[in-house]
């Protein structure tokens, strides 16, 4: 039986000039997939549409070659467009292909996917386990609609299975990543130099699962307990590909690794016992209030080159009552610091236009992200995904209306009207310009311009691209602006 699994590609028209910097790292969730089903004796083709820049049109030229029985879609809310078209695709070529939807989208409206006959199998939450059970069945020559963890129909209505039990890290085979041999990804996915090597930079799990609840973060939709893995399965799994793939870059995909101390140590020990940290580097992302000095010493030492933190905001009551974040900003100081004094690369990330977040609160940000100085920073605009707590309080506002809608920031032309947000949060026009404004300010600093540009931690085509969208978006977004407060003060 063959089974196409499939990375869904973005709308370019919505993304409008972020579209040339949107980048393709390889598919973990669908490798570990299709190594769950290669074991069991399934024929199985991963097709990334995402990475290949195609449209639905190549999408079908594959299943025509392929022939597939089933086809199975990772969906995220922003690329549901092209799922919903696929889905339609492929149902009037060959209404025998079963199609399978699983991810944060389809784990947050499996009712609606049936009903709507996107899918035939939605699978909820993690999804090996089911999608096995599933395919198995379908092999037999049944309609599987008992799998735990799934939603499906039977007897024409819509049949919700009771909730999976979790899966066991361990007990997975690692990722199939020779199911992506054609592709050829971004060598360097963080757009960082030093972190560039010949063989392509993969992805590593050292668990599942965030133990927070940040109301901007829909992380538990998918994962409903922390489980980790153990450090000696950690290290077994980077010394194989290590040696099969020649891979010398890795980076966790977890929510948060460490997410203690104590992992940290034990993962860093392994690391050093077994020499890895002389063949391999690798980048984490990570909480301000989860680092000590000692703990990134010993990191640093088993081969840590780069690390994120989600340091959100600038101002204590944006980070405790509205992201509901539990660090501070003193928390932020003292973790870059330490960072920095250990010339381990850093990554600040922030978010702005909480609902209740004011202007000033948002000028703090951009001031605390320069005083905090990483090397690299970001500035996303709050957008409440299906799934995270902001989602809860807005969704009444877009449900029923197209996807796209879900996301709205990820549309390069929004206005007020695609803003879920909008009257809770900044007027959308003045949001858009701050947000351009932080990374302008940000980046066009003095000493940054000398690291990026004479000490070469970006490469020089990727700085050159990065400098366009800066500023053209910034300068698209000045001029709306400005006629908002115009408008504003005439009135
Ligand atoms: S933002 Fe990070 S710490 Fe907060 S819930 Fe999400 S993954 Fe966890």
């Amino acid at each position: 039986m063959k089974i196409l699994l499939v990375n869904p590609g973005l709308n370019p028209k919505r993304l409008g000039s972020y579209w040339r910097f949107t980048t393709a790292v390889p598919p973990t969730g669908l490798t570990y997939l299709g190594a769950v089903l290669l074991r069991d004796g399934f024929n199985v083709r991963i097709y990334d549409q995402h990475a290949v820049h195609e449209d639905n049109e190549a999408l079908m030229a594959i299943i025509r070659e392929y022939q597939p029985d089933v086809v199975g879609f990772s969906c995220l809310t922003f690329v549901m467009e092209t799922v919903e078209e696929a889905s339609r695709l492929i149902r009037s070529y060959d209404s025998k292909i079963k199609i399978l939807a699983g991810n944060i989208h389809a784990t947050y409206f499996p009712k609606e996917m049936i009903e709507q006959e996107i899918a035939d199998y939605v699978i909820r939450e993690e999804g090996e386990e089911a999608i096995l059970a599933i395919c198995r069945g379908l092999r037999d020559g049944k309609h599987p609609d008992e799998v735990p963890g799934t939603t499906t129909h039977s007897e024409g209505k819509v049949k919700h299975n009771s909730t999976p039990a979790l899966i066991d890290l361990e007990s997975l085979p690692y990722p199939a990543w020779n199911l992506l041999d054609g592709y050829a990804y971004d060598p360097d996915p963080l757009r960082i130099a030093p972190l560039r090597s010949k063989a392509q930079p993969l992805a590593i799990q050292g668990s599942r699962g965030c133990p927070f609840a940040c109301t901007f973060c829909s992380q538990d939709t998918m994962y409903k307990r922390v489980r980790v893995r153990s450090p000696e399965s950690v290290c077994n799994e980077l010394e194989y590909v290590h040696h099969t793939y020649g891979t010398t870059v890795f980076g966790f995909i977890d929510a948060i690794f460490p997410l203690s101390p104590k992992q940290g140590h034990a993962f860093a020990d392994e690391m050093i016992r077994r020499g890895l940290h002389k063949k391999v580097v690798w980048f984490t992302e990570t909480r301000v209030d989860l680092v000590n000095y000692e703990l990134l010493k010993h990191l640093k030492a088993a081969g840590l080159k780069f690390i994120q933190y989600g340091i959100e905001s600038g101002d204590d009551m944006v980070l405790q009552r509205l992201m509901r974040k539990k660090t501070g900003v003193n928390q932020a100081r003292l973790a870059l610091k330490w960072t920095r004094d250990l010339d381990i690369l850093s990554f600040g990330l922030f978010v702005v236009g909480m609902p209740g977040e004011s202007r000033e609160q948002i000028l703090k940000t951009i001031q605390f992200a320069k005083e905090l100085d990483p090397d690299i920073a970001k500035f996303n605009v709050a957008i409440p995904f299906p799934g995270s707590e902001l989602w809860e309080r807005f969704k009444h506002r877009v449900q029923g209306q197209p996807y796209w809608k879900y996301s709205g920031w990820y549309n390069a032309n929004i206005n007020d009207s695609d803003n879920i947000l909008a009257g809770d949060a900044l007027p959308t026009k003045e949001l858009m310009y701050l947000q351009r404004r932080a990374m302008f300010e940000f980046y066009t600093q003095p000493h940054v311009m000398r690291r990026y540009f004479i000490e070469g931690m970006v490469p020089l085509d990727v700085l050159a691209e990065g400098f366009y969208v800066m500023i053209s978006e910034l300068a698209r977004s000045v001029f709306p602006y400005a006629r908002t407060q115009i408008s504003r003060m005439a009135a």
